[in-house]
């Protein structure tokens, strides 16, 4: 894989813009994954299993115990391929990942209001590569479990002894009528993986007329990162106060209510975008032609139109039969992150059948990543794996161009139920928005950003 273009998190541009966000933390460990946030309620990246995994784990030096295969260079796969290398030195790791960098969903909302640009949310592998990561950039067509194997769509084929899987999501556009042909037309953008599809929203918002509409649909719940639609609509709405102030905003929610920070975002809606953001719950998309959307109860016709389809695990994960729950997600034993459905296989991130109140997130699926790290290292080693992993997730959200609010949780394995399950009195939300919280959020995504990728 060529790195010549990559961005590294350590360059002195991204430094510089790195640091204006953790102008306000508290303190910053570097890039070990060990890096507070200092904010109340808010826990660290780091992993309490780090604590029990004790003297096993950690970089040795001799013959490779294994090999690990990671499909997926997100938030899932990266952070997985690095801490195997960071904890298990003499692990064989490849990662192999389809584009050439990776492009972080979180902050691309920022993209799309023009306060960044898609350079600032995009990172290379070479930190991976630094630390003893192979990386290879093809695309896994098959998984063959039985003889542990991969082929890969360049025609070769990767053998393993543990394989990770975080293939994302992939979108579930048969129910609303026209959608497929609307996206493939570019028409209407998704924007849900980020990439091209959010620079074309960004540009689709760039030349819409000022009195124009901009419509988005959600989707009824799981869907990835809860907050993230609502933050869209407040920075399409933040632009259009400074560039298009009779524009319009018209968010249409297939739920009932807003799905996450409930009351802060509504609060933000009243404060900011009075008389020009409207929100309307239980209105479930039907049918799209070019940029009209039919609900039951009208048709609108948008000038720019935003549908975030209804998901489900990623491809990969369905034809390896990994899809064992609802026909839409991985069934995971949280204890290692393996499959349920397919031995020797561990399945990371927004794929997984979530665990009670657990979102799907790039924080939650860096914790899925340590835990399948160490458990892979130990099941290597024939050790036992530890029986009380704790996960955290943090997730900010902007609200307006400077001001953002946070939710935070901690999760613990249950070993009763077998699954993760909420601490009580743990975690919590902001009381309100504010600028600190801003500037935190920029310094929760590149501390997050070096936790996976650097070198
Ligand atoms: C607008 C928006 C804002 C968000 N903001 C936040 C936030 O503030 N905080 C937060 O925690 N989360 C946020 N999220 C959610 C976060 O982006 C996801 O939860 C996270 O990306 C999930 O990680 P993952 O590893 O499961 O999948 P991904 O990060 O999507 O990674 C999957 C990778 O697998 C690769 N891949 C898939 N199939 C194959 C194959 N067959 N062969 C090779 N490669 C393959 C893909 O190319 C991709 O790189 C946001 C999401 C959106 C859309």
């Amino acid at each position: 894989m060529s790195t010549s273009n990559n961005r590294d998190a350590r360059s002195p541009a991204r430094r510089q813009w790195l640091e204006s966000g953790l102008a306000g933390l508290a303190g910053l460990a570097g890039l070990t994954g060990m890096t507070s946030l200092g904010l109340t309620g808010c826990a660290s990246l780091g992993p309490s299993i780090g604590t029990s995994i004790g003297n096993s784990i950690g970089p040795s030096i001799g013959p490779s115990i294994g090999r690990v295969v990671v499909v997926g260079g997100g938030f899932g796969g990266a952070t997985a391929a690095r801490y195997l290398k960071l904890w298990g030195g003499n692990v064989d790791v490849t990662l192999v990942e389809r584009h050439a960098q990776f492009v972080s969903c979180p902050i691309s909302n920022l993209v799309i209001s023009g306060q960044r640009q898609m350079a600032d949310i995009t990172l290379g592998y070479g930190g991976l590569q630094a630390v003893g990561v192979k990386v290879l950039r093809d695309e896994v067509l098959t998984i063959d479990a039985n003889a542990k194997k991969l082929r890969l769509a360049s025609g070769g084929e990767l053998r393993y002894d543990r394989l990770i899987v975080s293939p994302g999501i992939g979108f579930m556009l048969d129910p609303v009528a026209g959608l497929a042909a609307a996206i493939d037309s570019g028409a209407v953008t998704h924007s849900w993986q980020a990439g091209p599809q959010t620079l074309a929203l960004r540009r689709q918002l760039e030349a819409m007329p000022d009195g124009g509409v901009f419509a988005m649909s959600i989707p009824k719940a799981p869907y990835r990162c809860p907050p993230g639609p609502y933050e869209r609509a407040c920075m399409v709405a933040s632009y259009f106060k400074t560039s298009k102030p009779r524009a319009k905003v018209l968010v249409f929610d297939a739920n009932p209510e807003i799905a996450s920070k409930k009351a802060l975002f509504e609060r933000a809606f009243k404060q900011h975008y009075a008389g020009m953001l409207e929100y309307q719950p239980n209105a479930e998309l039907k049918e799209v032609s070019g940029r009209l959307a039919k609900f039951d109860f009208e048709d609108l016709r948008a000038d720019v139109l935003n549908v975030i389809p209804a998901q489900r695990a990623g491809d990969l994960a369905r034809s390896a039969g990994l899809v064992n729950v609802n026909q839409r997600w991985a069934g995971v034993d949280w204890l290692t992150m393996a499959s349920t459905a397919v031995p020797g296989v561990h399945v990371l991130g927004d794929a997984t059948f979530s665990a009670p109140a657990m979102p799907k997130s790039g924080h939650m699926a860096n914790q899925h990543a340590k835990v399948a790290a160490a458990a892979v290292i130990q099941l290597l080693k024939g050790e036992a794996v530890d029986n009380s992993p704790v996960m955290t997730n943090t997730c900010y959200s902007f609200v307006s161009a400077q001001e953002a609010v946070h939710v935070a949780s901690v999760h613990q394995y249950d070993q009763a139920e077998k699954t993760f399950k909420t601490v009580a009195g743990s975690g919590g939300l902001s009381a309100e928005a504010s600028q600190v919280e801003g500037r935190y959020a920029l310094g929760w995504a590149s501390n997050i950003w070096a936790d996976m990728l650097a070198g």
